[in-house]
């Protein structure tokens, strides 16, 4: 499958959630076994050498793909969730939004500084979710970080918030 044709398999949604944002429905394309395929095997042939660890997913949608790739490479997921839903131990940090702030969290226990990390989300917007789980990570002391997503919207440059240490990459772009 060509990433034209992977493209073509995500949806735009007018209007959702709020006015004004068009969104990008990956459902359509992780329903189609083909694009499955295709994300499973770039994720896999992009970090097959980078000595990663484990990787770590972003709730909700980065919770898709980022099981799979650790499948795949033969190491641990880990979850980041929003306050209140992991039930043990947790380090969190807080971030701003457009409206007010928003928590992350992840187990206390869930990495250490040997660990090299793959984070992943399944769009890139202005990049604040993925910044504050980048600097939550930082927190054991790891290794190195990468971060990965499916879908990057170029237009709002959100790659420019990353420190030049960490390397971005995105399978599709927009
Ligand atoms: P941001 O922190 O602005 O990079 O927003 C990233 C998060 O919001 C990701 O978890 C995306 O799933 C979601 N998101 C933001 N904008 C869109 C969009 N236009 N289409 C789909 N998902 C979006």
């Amino acid at each position: 499958m060509t990433i034209e044709e992977v493209k073509a398999n995500i949806r735009d949604i007018i209007d959702f959630p709020i006015s004004g944002i068009v969104f990008k429905d990956l459902t359509t394309a992780f329903k189609n076994p083909d694009c499955m395929k295709f994300f499973e095997d770039e994720l896999y042939r992009l970090y097959k050498d980078k000595g990663i660890t484990k990787v770590v997913g972003i709730e909700s949608r980065g919770f898709i793909m980022a099981p799979v790739l650790g499948n795949k490479l033969g190491v641990g997921f880990v979850p980041i969730r929003k306050k209140g839903k992991l039930p043990a131990d947790v380090i969190e940090i807080s971030y701003g939004k457009e409206y007010g702030e928003d928590i992350i969290q992840i187990h206390a226990d869930s990495l250490d500084e040997n660990d090299v990390v793959l984070i992943h989300d399944d769009l890139l917007a202005t990049g604040g979710t993925m910044k504050a789980a980048c600097d939550l990570v930082k927190k054991f002391g790891i290794k190195k970080i990468y971060v990965n997503f499916l879908v990057e919207l170029d237009f709002l440059e959100g790659r420019k918030v990353f420190d030049s240490e960490i390397e971005v990459e995105s399978l599709i772009h927009f």
